[in-house]
């Protein structure tokens, strides 16, 4: 079968061959994939990847086999997935949680093979039933909004009636932006100037307030909110150094501060400002665990959380340079391909 798969480190060492069909363990169903998002991780790469690997980690399809250990799923059924391939059971994360902190934790698309090709076979257990209504295309976005949640209840534990804001109206950013809106937070949503689309799509989400921080002032804004009192919290998206100093900069005391981008690359911070005049909390949010895609099911089945109009374009498996492109260049907020 076609897969796209990354063979070094940098950027383009990505391209499509032919791989042998996986076969499922016992434990494990195979999916056959009708829709797999696009991350920027897929994209850029990410420091945990171990080449040569089949890329893509959010998918949504259907069962087509079954391991002869397995007792939930059936042949047929719709489902989404958790990117854990495998954990090692044995130590403190997997005994005590969350799991996806495993010393020995493969994941797709990092140190097993992604969905970014006809078939992948995963563990029962990563498996979920895709909620009545939800559109491939959609479910495949299932992904990201549970990392959404783990950042939005898990690591930032957010209120109704705080002031949460968000910089980077990345697909991530938006979720995040979502589920803040569902806690009843009040929501700002930061971008760039070729943030317009997305910033557009993120009052469409219901988000009253959005800024871009080129030509406005994000402090400003906040201030103006929060009587001069400053953020109860802020979600880092956009992975870059400017963000994180705005985003730490807008903070009331005792605020929160939740790194969601990746960085690639050190920053300095004044820890004096942090730490002894605002006793901020600095607490990073990476990837999801299975009580985030719980949350994020619910949100799904309810109707709190529409996936669909975040999907901007579709497009089968090799047009994946157009895919990427387009990420890249943030003409789509996210693109899902169609193997
Ligand atoms: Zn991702
Ligand atoms: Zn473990």
């Amino acid at each position: 079968m076609k897969a796209l798969i990354r063979y070094g480190k940098g950027e383009k060492d990505v391209g499509l061959d032919d791989v042998p069909e996986p076969r499922p363990e016992p434990h494990e169903v195979k999916i056959e994939v009708r829709a797999a998002g696009v991350c920027g991780t897929d994209i850029q790469g990410h420091p945990g990847v171990r080449p040569p690997v089949v890329l893509g980690h959010e998918l949504a399809g259907v069962v087509v086999e079954l391991g002869d250990e397995c007792v939930d799923r059936r042949v047929g059924e719709r489902v989404t997935a958790e990117t854990t391939k495998s954990t090692c059971g044995r130590c403190r994360y997997c005994r005590r949680g969350p799991v996806s902190l495993c010393v020995d934790r493969r994941g797709m698309a990092s140190t097993a093979d992604g969905c970014f090709a006809r078939y992948v076979c995963l563990p029962e257990s990563s498996t979920h039933l895709l909620p009545d209504g939800v559109s491939f295309e959609a479910g495949a976005l299932t992904e990201p909004l549970a990392c959404a949640t783990h950042a939005v209840y898990e690591q930032g534990d957010v209120l109704a009636e705080e002031l949460a804001v968000v910089i980077g109206p990345g697909p991530l950013g938006l979720l995040i932006a979502r589920c803040c809106l569902v806690l009843g937070a009040d929501v700002i949503v930061a971008g760039t100037a070729d943030d317009a689309d997305r910033l557009r799509l993120a009052r469409s989400l219901g988000v009253d307030h959005t800024t871009v921080v080129d030509s406005d002032s994000l402090a400003e804004l906040v201030d103006s909110i929060s009587d001069g009192c400053g953020a109860d919290v802020v979600f880092e998206c956009a992975g870059v150094e400017p963000a994180v100093r705005t985003g730490l900069a807008c903070l009331r005391k005792r605020g929160r501060f939740i790194q969601a981008g990746i960085l690639h690359r050190d920053v300095s911070l004044d820890f004096d400002d942090i730490f002894f005049n605002r006793e901020l909390s600095l607490v990073g949010s990476h990837t999801s665990n299975p009580g985030s895609w719980e949350i994020a099911l619910g949100l799904l089945s309810a109707g709190e959380v529409d996936l669909e109009p975040l999907v901007t374009e579709s497009l089968s498996l090799d047009r994946w340079e157009q895919a990427f492109e387009l990420m890249r260049t943030r003409r789509a907020v996210k693109v899902v391909l169609t193997p």
